[in-house]
């Protein structure tokens, strides 16, 4: 029998189970907090359960969480992890520090298939999906490992988290319940490459999260070239479900621009993004591009980015250019799985 990964369950679906198999119903909030407060990685560690009922439990259900693989401390002290799956599978996360507290940025999923050309997650191809617990396991593993209480989530790791919706929201709810690691919804922010018709589906929602949009490009002719998703759907749709999930949520929306040498980084790219981005409540992050071996792009030069920001400052729109955090230790996007010869995911498909 397939045994149900018990910690993608929410309280009440943990609850019908534990009546349907006749124990009484307290018995759930205790499994519960175990597995979403404390992140037991087995039900060996659920103390205040009889042994008897531990076995039991642990013959239907099974607990998904990930080991520390590998692990990258930066002189700014933000650790990067590589974690690996139940199924040998690894993912990355990045631990930041800042002055309101510790941030995590998890994967979604194990590979990508969105195949931006200056990322690094899609080159070894897309392998799966996240379940929600598989999610939630990189925010246990990491508090476990160094003992700090992290108080904000950033779905920007590997992966793009609306091509995985179900289990993002379903991780959603669970990372935001009282009873379980309640990271209140403002403090986590959702990054997209711009899955349209899903954005439409996520402001349905009304969350109160922060959406980031991976926009790297002022028009169709640039961000085609680097983003296969803007062939689908261009600019034009994007920025106009930007204009109504800002109308539906009321919430700024973040626009991620990486600054690639010669690409995109002209004063006349200022300018029409700051013309196109009118009208909308937002602010943009410039961020310096992660350089590595198998990607053409350089970094723009900080004169050059800071021309940019000042450009957009003239017009109006919010802009801060961010500091590189981790440039010595890969973190970016998907390098250090890259660069892990012990990954299953990597050596598996490139014999
Ligand atoms: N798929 C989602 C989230 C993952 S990528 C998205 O596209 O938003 C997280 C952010 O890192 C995105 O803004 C992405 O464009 C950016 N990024 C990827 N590779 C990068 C690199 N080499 N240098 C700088 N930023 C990069």
């Amino acid at each position: 029998m397939e045994r149900t990964d018990i910690k993608s369950m929410t309280s009440s679906e943990i609850k019908q189970a534990v009546l349907e198999m006749g124990l009484p119903s307290f018995r759930a909030g205790q499994i519960y907090k175990w597995l979403q407060v404390s992140g037991v990685k087995s039900f060996d560690e659920m103390t205040d359960l009889s042994k008897e009922l531990r076995a039991v439990l642990s013959e239907r259900f099974e607990i998904y969480s990930c080991d520390v693989e590998k692990k990258q401390v930066s002189s700014g002290g933000t650790v990067k992890y590589l974690f690996r799956l139940h199924d040998g599978r690894c993912i990355e996360s990045v631990l930041m520090k800042y002055k309101y507290g510790y941030s995590i940025c998890v994967s979604t999923q194990v590979g990508c298939k969105m195949g931006c050309a200056f990322c690094a997650s899609h080159l070894g191809g897309f392998i799966r999906s996240l379940t929600a617990s598989e999610i939630l396991s990189q925010i246990h593993s990491a508090q476990s490992d160094t003992g700090i209480r992290i108080s904000h989530v950033v779905l920007m790791g590997m992966g793009e988290p609306l091509d995985n919706f179900d289990n993002v929201m379903r991780f959603l709810e669970l990372v935001g319940d009282d009873n379980g690691l309640n990271i209140g919804m403002r403090n986590i922010s959702l990054s997209t490459c711009g899955i349209v018709p899903k954005i439409y589906e996520l402001m349905q929602k009304k969350l109160q999260l922060t959406l980031s949009i991976s926009i790297h490009a002022p028009n169709d002719e640039i961000r085609s070239k680097i983003m296969p998703i803007n062939k689908k759907y261009g600019t034009e749709e994007l920025l106009r479900a930007c204009r109504e999930y800002m109308k539906t949520t009321n919430r700024k929306i973040y626009f991620e621009y990486t600054m690639l040498k010669g690409i995109n980084d002209s004063a006349d790219c200022a300018r029409i993004l700051a013309s196109r981005l009118k009208n909308i409540l937002c602010h943009v992050n410039l961020i310096p591009a992660n350089e590595f071996g198998e990607s053409p792009f350089k970094r723009s030069d900080p004169e050059t980015t800071e021309q940019f920001a000042q450009i957009l400052r003239s017009h109006g729109v919010g802009v801060t250019v961010r500091r590189s955090l981790g440039g010595d230790i890969d973190a970016s996007c998907g390098l250090l799985r890259l660069r892990s010869a012990g990954d299953k995911t990597r050596s598996g498909r490139d014999q």
